[in-house]
């Protein structure tokens, strides 16, 4: 089959790889309809995330049809259309039974990697790196997926592949970002980062209750996105100080939440900005925290900080003096997918939330190497892309960068 494989930074190639097999008896194999390319994939395409191998398959947000199911499978069919979320949960630990979906203790066989550095670590990630399971990823023709019946959820009829793809990773991931501010009337959220996943986190914030969303990016397209998809008023980080301008639209009590839907290559301004880049490039640092401290000057006292953005490992300034003056609420970490799911596809049936308002490029798989450069760079006003493996003929493509063997 077909795959989108890592072989470096910024270096992707779709390679001619073996089909995948039913290891387990809870497996599915599922032959993917449509996958994109998320935010922190641009992570593994920078080089930012050890424990990469030539070879690796990435993707982890892919919907699709059950074509084999391990014999141990009860839920899930052969025909079935089906959303996969992207973190691999066992079903029966202890923080899968706690709804800490993210952080299941069985699904990461090489969990060790990290347990010296972070003390613990979450589960399994489809194609995210060896130190998140070394499964391979979605952005390919087909794919080997654990746990079936515990993570996987039933495309009803009739809803298109499109309008569900995204509730594999960034609109659950945006949600749990509003969902953790605890929203109330007349709340007013911040969020950082006008991306996929910020835009999902004002969608949702907005869906909670929020009375007012400010969202915070450079790009203008990012911004226009923002304020036509999700109702924000915007600022655009490069032209005002952003606390100052939050205080003042704030009556000068600064938001009630603020969302960094950024994480580790936030791009800073001025002396800080270059201060980060040159300790991140001499690993004097791994994570950039320029938006990290936005956030905490910026939030009231008593406010609290959502953490959705990618961070990776130790980070420098980081204002904890600030944190514990102002007694700020602190969350972070990756979805539980599988708690808002079928609460979410509920919305999205109901028309209630529109995910899929965001995606501006469709593509065939052979094109994801100039899907990788088009999205890291930002081009083509492109905000989300979706890849689509069964498109044929796309191959022929002229001008298509599809990779020559080896
Ligand atoms: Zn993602
Ligand atoms: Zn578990």
């Amino acid at each position: 089959m077909r795959a989108v494989c890592w072989h470096g930074k910024h270096d992707v190639r779709v390679d001619e790889v073996a089909d995948p097999q039913i290891v387990s008896k809870g497996d599915v194999i599922v032959k993917v309809a449509l996958t994109c390319i998320c935010g922190s994939d641009l992570h593994l395409y920078n080089g930012y995330v050890p424990t990469m191998k030539k070879g690796d398959i990435l993707g982890h947000e892919f919907v699709g049809e059950v074509v084999e199911a391990g014999s141990g499978v009860t839920r899930f069919h052969v025909g079935d259309r089906v959303i996969v979320p992207f973190p691999i949960s066992c079903g029966v630990c202890w923080y899968c039974k706690h709804e800490l979906w993210s952080l299941c203790d069985n699904s990461n066989p090489n969990s060790w990697m990290l347990e010296h550095l972070y003390g613990d670590t979450g589960g399994g990630i489809f194609g995210y790196s060896h130190m998140y399971g070394g499964f391979s990823g979605g952005q390919a023709e087909y794919v080997r997926v654990p746990f079936a019946d515990v993570g996987l959820e039933k495309i009803p009829d009739g809803i298109p592949y499109e309008q569900v793809v995204l509730l594999t990773d960034i609109c659950p991931t945006g949600y749990q970002a509003a969902d953790n501010c605890n929203i109330n009337p007349g709340d007013t959220v911040a969020v950082w980062g006008c991306g996929p996943v910020g835009l999902m986190a004002m969608m949702s914030a907005r869906h909670l209750g929020a009375e007012r969303v400010i969202g915070i990016d450079r790009f203008p397209d990012r911004l226009q996105m923002a304020h036509s998809q999700c109702q924000a008023e915007v600022l655009n980080y490069e032209e005002v100080d952003v606390a100052e301008a939050l205080q003042n639209m704030t009556g000068g009590r600064g938001p009630d939440s603020c969302i960094d839907a950024v994480g580790l290559e936030a791009v800073g301004t001025g002396i800080e900005g270059i201060y980060d880049s040159v300790k991140q490039t001499l690993r004097l640092e791994n994570d950039r925290a320029s938006a990290l401290r936005q956030l905490t000057k910026a939030c009231r006292k008593g406010g609290t900080l959502s953490i959705v953005g990618v961070y990776s490992g130790f980070i420098d300034k980081f204002p904890m003096g600030a944190i514990f003056a102002k007694g700020l609420t602190l969350h972070a970490g990756q979805a539980h997918v599988h708690k808002y799911l079928p609460h979410l596809l509920k919305l999205v049936q109901e028309q209630q939330l529109n995910p899929s308002s965001i995606i501006t490029h469709r593509l065939p798989l052979e094109e994801a190497p100039r899907g990788y450069k088009t999205f890291l760079n930002k081009q083509d006003a492109c905000i989300k892309i979706v890849l689509n493996p069964q498109a044929q003929g796309a191959a022929a493509t002229p001008g298509s960068e599809q990779a020559s063997a080896g």
